[in-house]
């Protein structure tokens, strides 16, 4: 029998505090002892842009639509005093449009009252998105793909110089949610399924986003998001009731928060949802005991959309508006996002004036405001300071986006190694996501659901842009010119007389698709998956792949060419139904910019990918088995006529992904049978490229507990490293093991109280190298090599 080993939990971090953070803190506490009830309750308001741009003249848009309106700016800034603003939902604007809204802003702001800087929050959650022109990374279930957290820094660093240009210093970004149900509308903005991925991805953004110190112009603060268990809809759909025991809340959803923590992220946004019939916004246990005590964490939080009015309107729990902002207030909330025409300030103010909410709990969270847009540089240079302005729209950040994107791309599929193609071949490129610039950016691409998704407006007449450019006339003027369209991209690689392209097909199409003339086509690349969309509008009941894609599939395949699958797609779309008969799938996820150009590379081989799926790709609609189910193989029943289980049987597994090479591992090492206390377990691997061409592999590390007293899982990663080997080389890959690798949240219950510890418990474990979470599902001969049981000792 195991024997427990209780771990305390991680102490708060406690950093030292630099003269700078003194000084600061001296002026903050200086300005707030000068500050009224309405200037504090101004500071915890933050609106939408849309509350201060002018609306139009009543019958629709006309040419001012969408530049600010001076009455409306004074009844933010001077009337309500509020201290933060937020997005452009349907719109994007130039840099200089930026640079001119957020000047107008600050002028106002910095004249009135105590002469506060509004802090401007955006979703530049890919790139400086609702920015024209900007350079746009894969989403982050791509980016996870690349199962190198450098791809993820190459995006953030970019993502803030861009940002930081524009006058933009504060970014609702990264997501740490876990994706583990496709059918969530935002999986594409997860990293996937597993938390320890999340985690490395989640700690590379944040790193990058504050590396260079708040007050730097290549630094933009950033936003973990959102605080917790947003992803784990019992539906599905967004923003719907989770429920989800403590045990498993802590196993899998905080540790990446608390990774986030202690890289520095300076704010948290919060899940709309409620976890177990409260709301995390009126949750004091998570808001205040969890987050602030355990985990430490000392920046703002931030609210979700509308969230504090949600609290009375949708969930129900307070009978009252003031009632919910007091609540919010109380459980730890330091900023309102978008409260409904300023009632979150004016009940704020008469919950301040009435002794309901403690002057001490108010001016602790406008401390936390104020030493962020101190630290931001926000009182010397409130707008964009000059060193930052040229850092917009620079050619190298094009090759980051295109090294990104090449990174993400995952080759699932190759039989009798049809891809490479050949660059002599004629090809017929067809399906929905073939000449589509919008579908490769997915959604919080210039507006919030996509350029392509909000360009329906356009039959009504909407315009959503603004100095000509609307999408009546034309979404091309939003890109970057050098983005193209996978068939643009296949033209420019092997000449526009190769390819054939029935361009006009797309996702609103009412029409079948259907292939172009094969006329001397050598193959066919179908490009198929889902348009752009984010949150609520892209709830979907069934995973499958729309029928118009399968039966055109189908159709290709009955042409009997080899059909080259290519999937543009946020979240995996279920194929089983065609699969079987195409020998060559690639997945690109939404890759951004550059993501044409990089699929085009893989396809000719310009490029071997190296991605591997950061999610268990489902066969079936409701197969939702992780990697690490919690069952064990010897509980699937094979005796015919018995009892089947298939257990984890995806159409791919976790961590799969295929190359133009091929690996083979050996000369594994261990360093000790048995593993004591706090010393490290060392583990090594050689990979040799035993194929003809470079390649890269992700090699990964999994552990397993034999026997514990609270049900193991069937493997969890614990490391992993993309290494790069030119063919015919050998490279070796170590690892190390700590005892905290192994360990497990365990719920101790008495009558009265109950308990969870992280532990380690003493007994045998399974340590697995390999190139995929399962090689049992993989075909043979797939490298993967697992040791004798070690122990642990403590
Ligand atoms: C989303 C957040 C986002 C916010 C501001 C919300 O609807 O859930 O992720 O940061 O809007 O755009």
């Amino acid at each position: 029998t195991a024997c427990n080993k209780s771990e305390k939990p991680a102490a708060p971090e406690t950093s030292a505090v630099s003269d700078k953070d003194k000084e600061i803190e001296a002026k903050v506490d200086a300005l707030i002892a000068k500050m009224s009830p309405e200037e504090k309750a101004g500071q915890m308001t933050q609106v939408n842009l849309n509350k201060i741009l002018y609306t139009g003249n009543g019958s629709g848009y006309d040419n001012n639509y969408g530049i600010i309106d001076p009455a409306l700016l004074d009844t933010a800034i001077v009337k309500y005093k509020v201290g933060s603003i937020l997005n452009a939902i349907n719109r994007a604007y130039s840099q200089d449009q930026w640079i001119s809204i957020i000047t107008q802003i600050q002028d106002k702001a910095t004249k009135t009252g105590q002469n506060i800087p509004v802090l401007y929050g955006i979703d530049a959650i890919h790139g400086v998105t609702f920015t024209l022109n900007s350079t746009l990374f894969p989403h982050n279930i791509g980016t996870a793909a690349s199962w190198n957290p450098a791809v993820e820094a190459a995006g953030a660093e970019v993502t803030a110089l861009e940002a930081r240009a524009c006058g933009l210093r504060w970014n609702f970004d990264p997501v740490l949610d876990l994706g583990r149900n496709p059918l969530w509308p935002r999986f594409p903005e997860t990293f996937g399924e597993d938390p320890y991925l999340v985690e490395q991805m989640g700690v590379a953004a944040i790193s990058k986003y504050e590396e260079a110190g708040l007050g730097s112009p290549k630094a933009v603060a950033s936003c973990m998001k959102h605080f917790i268990g947003y992803s784990a809809s019992r539906t599905g759909r967004d923003r719907t009731p989770s429920f989800i025991p403590e045990i498993e809340l802590r196993e899998y959803y905080l540790p990446q928060f608390q990774a986030a923590v202690k890289a520095g992220a300076s704010t948290i946004m919060i899940n709309s949802g409620e976890i177990n019939g409260v709301p995390v916004h009126a949750n004091k246990y998570l808001l205040t005991d969890v987050l602030r005590g355990e985990l430490g964490f000392k920046g703002l939080i931030v609210t979700d959309w509308e969230d504090i009015n949600r609290l009375h309107e949708r969930h129900n729990i307070s009978p009252t508006m003031r009632d919910a902002v007091k609540t919010a207030i109380l459980a730890g909330i330091d900023m309102s996002m978008t409260p409904n025409d300023y009632e979150f300030t004016k009940h704020l103010i008469s919950l301040i004036k009435d002794g309901e909410i403690p002057m001490a709990h108010i001016d602790a969270s406008v401390k936390r405001i104020l030493t962020l847009k101190m630290k931001l540089g926000l009182f010397e240079n409130p707008v964009v300071e000059k060193e930052a302005i040229a850092n917009f729209g620079k050619p190298e950040y094009a090759e980051k986006a295109l090294f990104a994107a090449r990174q993400t791309i995952t080759l699932l599929k190759n039989d009798k190694n049809t891809l490479p193609l050949k660059k002599e071949i004629k090809i017929v490129v067809a399906g929905p996501n073939a000449n589509n610039v919008p579908s490769l950016h997915g959604c919080w691409s210039y507006t919030w659901q996509g350029a392509d998704a909000s360009a329906k407006l356009s039959s009504k007449g909407d315009k959503n842009f603004i100095n000509g450019v609307t999408f009546g006339d034309s979404i091309l003027p939003l890109f970057p010119k050098s983005t193209l369209t996978i068939k643009q991209a296949l033209e420019a690689k092997i000449g526009a007389g190769k390819v054939v392209c029935q361009s006009v097909e797309n996702y609103e199409d009412p029409k079948n698709y259907s292939l172009p003339s094969l006329a001397g086509a050598d193959a066919i690349v179908l490009c198929l998956g889902e348009n752009s969309y984010a949150e609520s509008p892209g709830s979907i009941r069934d995973l499958t792949l729309d029928a118009r894609q399968i039966a055109l599939a189908q159709a290709a395949i009955k042409t009997g060419k080899p059909v080259i699958l290519v999937l543009v797609e946020g979240r995996p779309r279920v194929i089983s139904a065609f699969v079987d008969g195409v020998p060559a799938v690639v997945d690109a996820f939404w890759p951004g910019s550059q993501g044409a150009n990089a699929i085009a590379d893989v396809l000719f081989g310009d490029y071997n990918p190296g991605g591997k799926l950061p999610f268990s790709y489902p066969k079936h609609t409701g197969d939702f088995i992780m990697y690490d189910h919690k069952w064990t193989e010897a509980n699937v029943e094979t005796t015919p006529g018995g009892f089947v289980d298939e257990g984890y049987m995806p159409q791919w597994p976790f961590g799969h992904g295929l190359s133009y090479t091929t690996f083979e591992y050996s000369d594994a090492k261990i360093s000790t049978d048995t593993l004591i206390g706090d010393a490290k377990l060392k583990v090594s691997v050689t990979v040799k490229n035993t194929g003809t061409v470079d390649g890269e592999e992700v090699v990964q590390l999994y552990t397993r507990d034999m026997f514990a007293s609270v049900v193991p899982n069937s493997k969890r990663l614990r490391a992993f490293e993309r290494v790069a080997i030119k063919a015919g080389e050998s490279k070796t890959v170590s690892f190390e093991i700590s005892r905290a690798d192994l360990s497990f949240v365990k719920e101790e219950q008495t009558a009265t109280t109950h308990k969870f510890t992280r532990v380690t418990e003493e007994g045998a474990f399974k340590v697995m190298i390999g190139g995929s979470s399962n090689f049992e599902l993989e075909a043979a001969p797939f490298p993967w090599m697992t040791f004798p049981y070690r122990t642990y000792k403590g």
